[in-house]
Order: structure tokens, then sequence, then C-alpha cells
């Protein structure tokens, strides 16, 4: 593993390796370095300690990187921790780049945030216990509630994926961890102003919710809306508020998005996504502190409380045009269903007997076995007059590709 505990610090060997590579240092003067630095402590006293299970570790130094081990390591749920973190890491070199930067920046931005010690940050491999997926970071706070910590620099949208964040899930509830995650901010989809958009995998790695999420659905809730409305318009009576929240590395900030669920994919943020710094966030919120004795990250904007007015103002305007789209919308399907019979619709239903009647001679024809080449056009000819029969603004070109489809194979088939 990359830590280990030297009397009351702990040392992160692979993160001070970094910032050796980065002053250009060749391996042997990397590991000559760590000999000078450590070498003692690791050899001659044996005063590393493993920061899982307490037991000695060793400083051990490659070509290419460096690390702490057991003498014994079966014995540590850490060590195992850390084999498991490993393989879920990305191994591509650009995207473990900017994985490792991305871990860096929250190491950095957990240091700035965490000045009053009001909770203990860890690598998520030093978990005491065994963990089927392994976080970037466990945060312990003073009450003893313990949050997985991840960065998500790659964002899948198909099933595997989300099945892996799925277990990923489980095996946090398991041991009681609170998930936060911080997808990479690059997977941030916006549609004009007020459309967020998720996939399935993201729609789990929500922010859990806070009094200020809570705050947004009793507000939200409490209005005087038209909430037979708001129903067609959400898909649902509840007002339920999700967060999201995505990480910008290079600037070391962090954008809260808030919203609420429009289906399975798209939400309607409650503002615009607010940029702040990691380190704000990831702060304890004092006030929640100070007035309730209870723990927590300030995962919030200090403008929310001001923004709820103008939110439900417009949601009002936005319902109100929604259910004017749905009237002349319906007005006008009104006005060309009736308008359709004189034109379109009426003369060809005359004929549609016909096209039905040819279509099942086709069918029943004992030539069919024949011509296994014309089995899709049948199928196809079959999907249309089924199309047609549900009307709509499309019926009369099924009607009229369908009428065509059947001409040119009947004669094959029937001989007519
Ligand atoms: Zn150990």
């Amino acid at each position: 593993m990359e830590a280990a505990r030297l009397h009351h610090q702990t040392i992160y060997i692979e993160r001070e390796r970094n910032e050796l590579v980065a002053r250009r240092l060749s391996a042997e003067q990397i590991n000559a370095v760590f000999e000078g630095k450590y070498r003692i402590f690791s050899r001659e006293k044996g005063s590393f300690q493993c920061g899982c299970c307490g037991e000695r570790v060793v400083m051990v130094l490659y070509q290419d990187k460096a690390i702490f081990r057991h003498y014994s390591s079966e014995r540590c749920a850490g060590e195992r921790n850390y084999a498991t973190y490993l393989a879920g890491r990305e191994t591509q070199r650009e995207t473990a780049i900017k994985q490792s930067a991305g871990k860096e920046a929250l190491h950095l931005a957990f240091m700035q945030a965490n000045r009053s010690g009001h909770y203990r940050v860890e690598e998520g491999y030093l978990f005491k216990k065994e963990l089927k997926a392994v976080p970037d970071f466990i945060v312990t706070f003073q009450d003893g509630e313990q949050w997985a910590i991840d960065y998500i620099v790659t964002l899948r949208g198909d099933n595997a994926f989300r099945k892996r964040i799925d277990n990923r899930l489980r095996g946090y509830r398991e041991h009681g961890l609170q998930p936060l995650f911080l997808i990479d901010a690059g997977y941030m989809a916006l549609q004009g102003e007020r459309s967020i958009s998720f996939n399935h995998s993201e729609s789990r790695m929500v922010v859990p919710k806070n009094d200020y999420s809570r705050a947004w659905e009793t507000y939200i809730a409490g209005q005087q809306l038209d909430w037979e409305l708001f129903e067609r318009y959400f898909g649902t009576k509840d007002v339920s508020v999700q967060s999201l929240l995505y990480m910008d590395v290079e600037k070391g900030m962090g954008q809260l998005t808030r919203f609420l669920q429009l289906s399975d994919k798209w939400g309607e943020l409650l503002f615009a996504p607010c940029e702040m710094p990691l380190d704000q966030l990831l702060a304890v919120d004092e006030k929640l502190l100070r007035e309730s004795g209870r723990y927590s990250f300030s995962l919030f904007s200090d403008e929310e409380p001001f923004l709820l007015h103008d939110f439900t103002d417009e949601l009002e305007v936005r319902l109100r045009r929604f259910e004017e789209e749905n009237e002349r919308r319906a007005m006008e399907q009104e006005a060309a269903r009736r308008a359709r019979p004189s034109k379109v619709v009426k003369p060809v239903y005359e004929e549609i007997d016909k096209l039905h009647e040819l279509l099942l001679r086709c069918q029943a024809s004992p030539n069919r076995p024949l011509y296994p080449s014309l089995e899709p056009n049948l199928a196809k000819a079959e999907a249309l007059i089924a199309l047609y029969l549900e009307g709509g603004e499309e019926a009369e070109a099924c009607y009229k590709s369908a009428f065509s489809i059947l001409m040119n194979i009947s004669y094959p088939l029937l001989g007519e």
C-alpha cells in the first residue's frame, strides 16, 4: 500500500514519489532520497505501521514505484483492499493520469477543508474491513459517521457499468458508508437553461439528501400550484429533489446541481449549476453542527435560500406554458383529424379491405417457400398495414408503402 503510519504522521510514499518525479529526479535519485529519509525507520527501527491493522510494514522501493508491505499480508484487510483498489483503477495512460490528478485535487481539498479537524480522511483501502469495491477516500466524522468518497473519471452508459456502481453502493451500504461521488465535470450535460441529462449510473450516484435539498422539497410541496398540471409535467406528484456533484479537476472546483426529476433521464434544474471550490464543499457545515450537533459536508450553495422564490415563480410560468402548448397541440390534432377523412383517409379506407385480403392471400400462398427472400417484405407490409390502421399523420404513407410492396410481391406469389 501507498500509506503507512510513522509515529503521529501518515506517510504517503507514492505521493512523495510523484512530487520527486515532477521535479525530474531519476529513479535512482528518488530511491536515494527515500533511503536517506526512511530506511532507518523501515529496517533498523521497525517503526512504520500499517494504517489498517497496526502491524509493522516495510518500505519497498522499485524502479517505478514505492510501497509499504506487510511481512505477512494475509491477515490485513487493508492489504487485500489495496489489491482490489488497484484492480479497479484506470489502465489507459491518459485516463490514469487524470484519475490520479483527481485524487490529488481531492486530497488537497480535504487538507484545506478540514483545518478544524472535524473528521479524519484516509485512503479508502485502509478501511478496517475487506471491501468489495474500494473508494478513493474514507472520511470519518467525530460522531463516527463514515463517508466513501469517489472521483469518477470515466462515466459510461451501459448496463455493465451501472451494475458495477450498484455493487459498489451495495458494498458501501453493508458497511454503513455514505457514498459521495464526484463525477468528472466533462460529463455534465445541460440543455437550454433548465434541463440536465443523466444516465442510469448517474441517477445512482446522486448526493445523499441533506437539509438543503429537503428544504427545497418542503418549499415546493407547500406551494399553491396546479398539482394536476404538475403531475402531467413531471410525471409524478411527488416532489423529489436530487443533486449531482461534478468536479473540475484542473480548476479544483465542484459544480453542484440540484433538480426535480422529470423522467429517468432528465431533470429540471432548480438553479444554474453552482461552481464552488472543492474545499468549501468538503468543509463541515458549521452552522448545522452548532445548531444540531450533527456533522455533514457543506454540500450546498449559500445562495440557495434566495433562489427558492425564483424557481417556483418561474415554475408556474413554465407549467402554464406547457399546458397552453398541450392545448394548442390537441386542437391542431383535432383539426387535422376532422380534415383528414374528406381528403385522405376516407378513400384509402375503402381500399384497405382489399389490400388486407391481398396480404392474407400472399401469406397463405403455396409458393411462399420458393421465395424466402420475399419474407422481409411480407412482414413489412403486414407491419405497415397495422400502422395504417392505428391512424395518425403517417397513415397515408404507410398505406402507400404497403400497397407498392404487395403489388411487387403478389406476382411471384400469386401469379397476379
Ligand atoms: Zn495491515
